[in-house]
C-alpha cells in the first residue's frame, strides 16, 4: 500500500467531487461521531492514533483547502475548529490532541475538500514528519 506521502504526491489538486461528497451524501459507509446542518465528522479510515476523527463542510465552496479560503470561509472555517473541539471533548480527549489541516502536496493533502484532522489518544511528538 502506498505511503500517506505518496498517495498525496499522486493526487493534483483540483475543485473535482472527492470521496468526501460520496460521505456527505451517504452513498459509501462512515462512521459519524457529529452532524449539524453546516458540519460532518466522522472517523478516519486509516486512523493515525487511538481516536482519529475529521471535521468536514457539508458545501465546499471552492474550499478546497486551507490555501483557498476567501472572505466568505471565515463562518465556516471558524466552525470547523469548534466542532474540532466538540469532538475531542465528546471522544475523552481531556489530556490533549492534535489538530491538522494539510494543504497541498508539500502538505501531504490527499483529499481536496478542506478537512480538520482530530487525532488522539496518544501522546504526540514534534516537530512532525
Ligand atoms: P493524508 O492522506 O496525507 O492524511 P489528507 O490530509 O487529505 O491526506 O487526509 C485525507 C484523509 O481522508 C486520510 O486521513 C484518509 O485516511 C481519509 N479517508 C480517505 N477515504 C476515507 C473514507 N472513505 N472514510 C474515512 N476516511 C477516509
Amino acid at each position: 500500500m502506498a505511503s500517506e506521502k505518496e498517495a498525496a504526491l499522486a493526487v493534483t489538486p483540483s475543485d473535482s467531487p472527492t470521496i468526501f461528497d460520496k460521505i456527505i451524501s451517504r452513498e459509501i459507509p462512515h462512521h459519524v461521531v457529529y452532524e449539524d446542518d453546516k458540519v460532518l465528522a466522522f472517523r478516519d479510515i486509516r486512523p493515525q492514533g487511538p481516536i482519529h476523527i475529521l471535521v468536514i463542510p457539508k458545501v465546499k465552496d471552492g474550499l478546497t483547502g486551507l490555501s483557498k479560503a476567501e472572505e466568505r470561509h471565515i463562518d465556516i472555517l471558524g466552525r470547523l475548529l469548534y466542532v474540532a473541539k466538540l469532538v475531542a471533548k465528546q471522544e475523552g480527549l481531556d489530556d490533549g490532541f492534535r489538530i491538522v489541516i494539510n494543504d497541498g502536496p508539500q502538505g501531504c493533502q490527499a483529499v481536496y475538500h478542506i478537512h480538520v484532522h482530530v487525532i488522539g489518544g496518544r501522546q504526540m511528538n514534534w516537530p512532525p514528519g
